[in-house]
């Protein structure tokens, strides 16, 4: 399975408009992060866990020909605002996009994007989607495995995903000792750490170290950062061996 970071910034992105901090005016590209989303490719399938505003951008970055589905976490802006740039997919391949998400989150979905799911117009441009309702149990997509993993950002339910050795989380500040015991046994953990400080609904550098030290994989590696986090190779050098921050345009192999 091949897993790409497509994006490892929070929700304003980095650099952040209008801000001369030492990180948003760094000359390094791995200071450089498009709103969070990863891409996996398994034997069977081509998924995308959300698509967040620079998803057009993401797919034409990473040369993305087809996508089986898109797995949603939650319906904030920076998780879901690209949806309308599946198109290119309906129209070259003729199909409907698959998506996943929570009750919740394709009523959201349903909402924001209204004119999508509305059959009274059907208006011949807009992308085609076919919304699977999912719960906190797994399920196949094309003979893979899915497993959501729940935990909450603030108090907001949101849905992390373990695909055989690997799993996804972000936007979370808490998940129970029950969740984690899905993500048990994984080769490699993504996982959302902000910053240094405090933070209402995102775990921290430490609190994100924490649950690295609970699940212990192979790898773990960082995504949704704050420019407030700092200097992507200054951090970096903090962390443990088995430790990294992920990067916009970072493939690994598991
Ligand atoms: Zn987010
Ligand atoms: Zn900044
Ligand atoms: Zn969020």
């Amino acid at each position: 399975m091949k897993i790409t970071f497509l994006g490892t910034g929070t929700s304003q992105g980095i650099p952040v408009i209008a801000c001369d901090c030492e990180v948003c005016l760094s000359k390094n590209e791995k200071d450089k992060r498009l709103r969070v989303s990863i891409l996996i490719e398994t034997k069977n399938n081509t998924l995308v866990i959300d698509s967040g505003p620079d998803f057009r951008t993401q797919m034409l970055r990473e040369d993305v020909q087809d996508i089986d589905g898109i797995l949603y976490t939650h319906e904030h802006k920076d998780h879901v605002a690209g949806l309308d740039d599946v198109r290119p997919f309906c129209f070259k391949h003729n199909k409907e996009i698959e998506i996943y998400a929570h009750q919740r989150v394709l009523k959201a979905l349903k909402g924001e994007f209204h004119y999508i799911f509305d059959d009274r117009f059907n208006y011949p441009g807009i992308p085609r989607i076919h919304a699977n309702e999912i719960t906190n149990t797994a399920f196949q997509i094309n003979g893979d495995e899915v497993t959501p993993i729940e935990g909450l950002h603030y108090k907001l339910p949101v849905f992390g995903y373990r695909i055989k050795d690997f799993t996804y989380i972000t936007d979370m500040n808490y998940i129970s000792e029950k969740e984690l015991e899905k993500v048990k046994g994984t080769k490699v953990l993504v996982i959302n750490a902000l910053q240094k400080t405090e933070h209402i609904s995102h775990f921290t550098l430490a609190q994100a170290l924490e649950i690295v030290e609970k699940i212990k994989p192979e790898k773990a590696y960082f995504t949704h950062m704050s420019h407030t986090l700092g200097l992507h190779d200054e951090v970096s050098q903090e962390l443990p061996k088995n430790v990294f921050l992920a990067y916009d345009g970072l493939e690994i192999e598991i």
